[in-house]
């Protein structure tokens, strides 16, 4: 398979391959991320339920020395409002005590507010007989705050309910503080209260997400511990980021391949191009050799057999004996000179000198063939033209060949103007036809060795295609350059263009 379809073809299979390698990675990611989220969560959750407990165990141990110190006081016989606030300003964790004797009695406070009955009332409802007799410890939630329940014995007023009821800014400051201070890594731990208010965070939350949430145990009933993860960090958004970099690369690596087929492809046709061209070129200068040589050898054998009416004529057929050997040699010259080029063997003899000789020169050589096919040249050369540096046979060979050419691409518009004119320092020399034109999209190309305008054929113009890239070679080692203008059917323009020394 040749031409475009086969990388087509390569770049439809590097395309799959590459979209099968995609899903598969997309695949491993999706995995990876969900083991990722399970491992996260499981961390999560010990981390929480760690906090959990470091809390639960400092707030019990709060709760335990306040208990044993108001039990101590509460042995003084002497034990009565002033000991239990001498007790408040120890315990600051508990805003609010209440003390009530078997019978029923309330000790303290003193005087209370009905927020203060609703708390008794709810810890004589709750409080049974054997819890009377048993002791123990228990915690209420009165209108959502928590109230510790115990009852001292050995007080000399008999056994003593007591309900302290916490304080919970203070047991932000005091005891979570305290206890989860040491709290480290990326993620934030935030105790959240029985309505959902966060009570306490380890740090700014901002931008973070909650991942799990646990209960505290019975110390703090309908509180828990949320852990946040802070955005960006958690498993989707890095498994979402290495997908992106993945595709990036991706279609980076696919823009590569593409880049290079087309590459490839482009010098395939490019050099299948020239191989057509070279071939077309050996026939064309086979083509080329073979019609003056029949000429000469025609107009020879004509003379040697003395077949030749008159003078005139025989002077005719020894101008046209001249005028193809000219040829044959112009074009052995071109073919010549291009392999030696292309070798890079090609040395020119640059020296200062005057080009209004080599134009007459070249000139005088189409004399003949001009006057023949009916050509009506203008030559007009500018007299104040400064000598450049140039190697005359060279420059004679590359005017020959717009000469040439100027014949070649004419139609019915025999005339030919050509112009040498000053330029800065330099000169530039231009061989203008009213022939049939070069197309705009056709000037870079025609100066390509081989390139020959596909209508050069039809119209059958012989040419072998290297003459221009020849005029090329040669004015860009005098370090000047060629142009070319005109219009299609209008003619067309080269210009030597020469800088001077
Ligand atoms: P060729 O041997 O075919 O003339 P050249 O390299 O001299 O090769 O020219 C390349 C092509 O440029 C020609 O085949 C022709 O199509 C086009 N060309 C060159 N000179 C002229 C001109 N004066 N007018 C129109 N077309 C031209």
């Amino acid at each position: 398979m040749t031409g475009p379809r086969l990388p087509l073809l390569i770049f439809g299979v590097v395309f799959a391959a590459a979209l099968v390698l995609a899903a598969l990675g997309y695949l491993s990611l999706r995995r990876w991320e969900q083991a990722a989220e399970r491992q996260l969560r499981e961390q999560a959750r010990d981390a929480a339920v760690m906090a959990a407990e470091k809390v639960e165990m400092a707030v019990v141990r709060v709760e335990q020395d306040g208990i044993a110190d108001i039990q101590a006081a509460a042995l003084d016989p002497a034990f009565g409002p002033e000991a239990v606030e001498a007790w408040r300003s120890r315990h600051p964790l508990f805003d609010a005590v209440y003390l009530c004797g078997r019978d029923g009695r309330v000790l303290y406070p003193v005087g209370w507010s009905p927020e203060d009955g609703l708390v008794i009332a709810a810890l004589r409802a709750e409080i049974s007989q054997g819890f009377w007799d048993r002791g123990g410890r228990r915690h209420l939630d009165v209108g959502g705050r928590v109230v510790l329940a115990t009852v001292l014995q050995g007080s000399p007023r008999g056994p003593l309910l007591v309900g302290l009821r916490r304080d919970d800014r203070a047991l932000g400051r005091d005891v979570l503080d305290r206890a989860l201070a040491a709290t480290e890594g990326r993620s934030a731990l935030v105790v959240v209260d029985a309505s959902g208010r966060s009570v306490w965070a380890s740090r700014p939350l901002e931008s973070a997400a909650p991942v799990l949430t646990v209960p505290f145990g019975e110390a703090l009933p309908a509180w828990r511990v949320a852990l946040y993860e802070p955005a960006g960090l958690a498993p989707r958004d890095m498994v979402r980021r290495q997908a992106m970099t993945f595709m990036a690369a991706f279609a980076l690596l696919l823009g590569l391949i593409g880049t290079g087929l087309v590459a490839t492809y482009r010098l395939q046709r490019r050099e299948s191009e020239i191989a057509r061209l070279k071939s077309d070129f050996v026939a064309n200068v086979s083509h080329d050799l073979k019609t003056p040589l029949s000429l000469i050898r025609m107009f020879a054998e004509t003379l040697e057999m003395d077949r030749v009416p008159d003078e005139a004529r025989r002077r005719e057929y020894y101008a046209v004996l001249t005028r193809e050997s000219e040829r044959l040699t112009r074009l052995i010259d071109n073919v010549l000179d291009f392999s030696r080029i292309e070798s890079g063997r090609q040395r020119y003899d640059i020296a200062p000198g005057a080009v209004e000789p080599v134009v007459h020169e070249v000139l005088e050589s189409f004399r003949h063939p001009l006057h023949q096919q009916g050509f009506a040249v203008d030559v007009s050369i500018a007299p104040d033209l400064p000598d450049v540096p140039l190697d005359p046979e060279a420059l004679k060979q590359a005017l020959a060949n717009l000469l040439d050419n100027a014949m070649k691409y004419s139609a019915d518009r025999r005339k030919i103007a050509v112009t040498a004119r000053r330029e800065g320092d330099g000169v530039a020399v231009e061989v203008a036809d009213e022939g049939i034109g070069i197309p705009m999209s056709e000037r870079e190309r025609i100066f390509e060795k081989f390139y020959r305008i596909g209508r050069s054929e039809t119209q059958g113009r012989r040419g072998s295609g290297v003459g221009l890239a020849l005029v090329k070679h040669i004015v860009e080692a005098h370090g000047g350059r060629v142009t070319v203008d005109g219009a299609p059917g209008a003619g067309s323009r080269f210009t030597l263009h020469l800088p001077g020394a």
